[in-house]
This record gives C-alpha cells, structure tokens and sequence, in this order.
C-alpha cells in the first residue's frame, strides 16, 4: 500500500496558481461561503484514454476548460461524481472521512455507467493533493471543505457507446450550511408523478442524470412550499426511497431506527456510518422497506417519533413535515428530535477528530 501511494503521489505535476486569492480576499469568503457558490484556487485533472490508461495527472488552477460541441459527456450523459468534506482540526490540520469509501463507491459508479474504474489510491491522492495546496481554505469552526470529485467522457463523437477518453476532475469549495439559514428541520414533498430510480437502472450510482431527472419533482417540491422531495419506489409507488440527495431514517417510540434497504437508493456513506455508531450504542436498528401509508400511520398514532434525512454536505437534516397531494402530517413536534441530535453530535465530533474513532474512519487529509 505505502508503494502503490507513492507511485500515485508521483505521478502528479504540481503547478500552484499564479494568481490566487489573497489572503485578505479569502478571509472575507469564509466569513459566509453558503453552499457550492466558493472556488478555492487550484483543480485536479486526470486524463484518460483507452490507449494510454490514466495520465498527465496534474494540480492546476483552477480555470474553465474548453469543451468540443460534441463532447460525448453534452449527449449522452457520462458523468460522476462525489461529494466528500476536509475537516480543520483542533491542532491547526485537516482531515478526510472515510475516503476510501467514496473512492470504492466512486468506482462503482463507474461500472454502472461503463466508465473507466479509477485506482482507488489515485483517486485518493488527487483529493489530498488539492487539500494540501488549498490547505488555507478549509474553513474552521462549523464548516469544511466540500470536495467534488468527478469524471465525464470526454471523447469528441456522437456514437453511442462509452466514450474512449475521460477527464477526471477534483474541485474545492468551502461550505458553510447546507440549508440556507440553518433552519432546525425541513419540509418535505412527496412525489406521486415521478420516481427517481427503478430496479436495474442507475439509482445507486452517483450519476449526473440522476439529478437532472430529479430537478423537475424538487421544483413542485418548491412550489407546494416545501424544501425538498421525497421519492417513492418505481414499482408499487408505495415505498419510501429516499430524498433527490440525502438517504433517510425513521426513530420509533421504543427506540429503535429504521432506513430503507439498499437497491435503488444511493448507498450513502452518512447513512452506513449512523448504522454502525446506533449499531455500537446499543440502538436496535434495522434496513427494511417503509411504506408512505405507514409512515403516516405512524405519524398520526406517535409511533414515530423522528425521521431525518443525511448525507455529507449537510449531515443531519431532521424532517418536521411531510406533504402530498393526499394531505399533510407532522412528524413528532416538528422540530429536531434528540436522536437526530445526538446522532449528529457523534458523527461530527468523530469527523472532526474530537471523539474516539474506533472504526479508523478519520484519515490526515495531507
Ligand atoms: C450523495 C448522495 C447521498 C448521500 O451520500 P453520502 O455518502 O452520505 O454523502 C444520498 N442520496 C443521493 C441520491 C446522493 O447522491
């Protein structure tokens, strides 16, 4: 592993950005990035081809790139992506979660959408590679620094098969909160006219597309006042999936968590981590199908107690509403339950290194 780690580290040209923010400028950025809107000043990009495998790695300014008008990624939709975060710790550093797992997830992405599979230590250098130049940008206190790996194909042709060249990509953007305002719990909509992943199809990859064909949905979302949409299954229209980018969990009145099952839904790396810490603490937990006419039940009846959505840009996002054209109910007292609560607190304070990690889930970013 140490040699594998090597070879990939070499193989990267570093060329800091002539032109970077100044230190001024970037103190002001930080005060309030928001969400995704911040850039810091440097780029990954790996290319690939076919013929010559992964090459000309490099770290770069960042800069926009020039694009064929038949770029096979503008046609066919090609693309992957993560999304992880670099934590500032207490000692002046900073620290990745888990990015092994985003790297072996990101490689099943790739399979789905028959992309090349990237190397699993490459991909991890090139994320410590744009921490360790854009070190000055990882936000202290609340905030961290949104990592956004990607890779789209990039061969010039209108054919339709996978391209043969791609460009792998990592950008940086600090974040603050993820909800504008940093409100205690969201509204959500559930969607009747669409569904986001069906049996066989992409749902389990973190694919553009799959995005794209949730826009529309979280946009009636909007319009019925809502902050996000919640999608049933694409068979029975009857289970809940989970939100167009946060899986869910449901707490129950004698204490027990529940999330869907893996299949359709994204296997996300929040939700596996709050497996595991209910899992040590005793919480009975369990993966198993939910249906909307249940959770409304269970709602009504006080069974259900909390129900919160996770994933990395915003951790913990407790669900105070639910709405539909079959009518509205409120979860709980519509605010933040304590098992959201507490289930956030430990995850935060493992991932900025103020807790015991029994796992080893918490890596030096550089
Ligand atoms: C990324 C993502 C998640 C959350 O995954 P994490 O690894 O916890 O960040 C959940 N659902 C969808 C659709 C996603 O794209």
């Amino acid at each position: 592993m140490e040699e594998t780690a090597k070879a990939a580290k070499q193989q990267f040209n570093v060329r800091p950005n002539a032109q970077a923010i100044s230190a001024a400028e970037r103190a002001t950025l930080l005060e309030d990035p928001g969400f995704g809107r911040v850039f810091t000043d440097h780029m990954v990009v790996i290319k690939y081809s076919d013929d010559r495998g992964w090459y000309d790695a490099e770290v770069t300014a960042r800069a926009p790139l020039s694009i064929d008008p038949a770029c096979s990624v503008l046609h066919y939709a090609q693309e992957i992506f993560e999304g992880m975060k670099a934590y500032r710790t207490q000692d002046g550093g900073a620290v990745l979660f888990r990015p092994d797992a985003n790297a072996r997830r990101f490689r099943q992405s790739a399979e789905r959408l028959a992309m090349p599979l990237i190397p699993e230590e490459l991909f991890l250098e090139a994320v410590r590679q744009i921490v360790s130049i854009d070190r000055d940008w990882v936000p202290s206190g609340e905030g961290a620094l949104y990592l956004r790996p990607f890779m789209f194909g990039s061969e010039v042709m209108l054919g339709v098969r996978p391209s043969s060249e791609y460009l792998f990509l990592v950008i940086a953007s600090p974040a603050g909160n993820y909800f504008k305002g940093g409100k205690d719990a969201v509204t959500i909509w559930v969607s009747n006219d669409y569904t986001r992943a069906a049996p066989g199809g992409t749902g389990a990859a973190k694919c553009g597309g799959n995005y794209a064909a949730g826009l529309l949905p979280q946009a009636q979302a909007v319009a019925n006042g809502c902050d996000q949409v919640v999608f049933l299954d694409a068979v029975e229209r009857r289970w809940v999936d989970e939100l167009g980018g946060m899986n869910l969990f449901f707490v129950f009145d004698d204490g027990s968590i529940n999330t869907p099952p893996l299949g359709t839904i994204l296997p996300g790396i929040t939700r596996d981590s709050l497996l595991t810490i209910a899992r040590d603490r005793g919480i009975k937990v369990s993966e198993s199908p939910y249906a909307i006419d249940q959770w409304r039940a269970d709602a009504e009846s006080g069974r259900l107690r909390e129900t919160f959505a996770c994933g990395t840009a915003a951790v913990i996002t407790p669900v105070g509403e639910v709405r539909s054209v079959d009518g509205n109910f409120k979860i709980g007292d519509g605010g933040a339950g304590p098992v959201a609560k507490e289930l956030r607190k430990t995850l935060t304070d493992i991932q900025r290194g103020n807790a015991p990690d029994p796992h080893g889930w918490v890596q030096k970013a550089y």
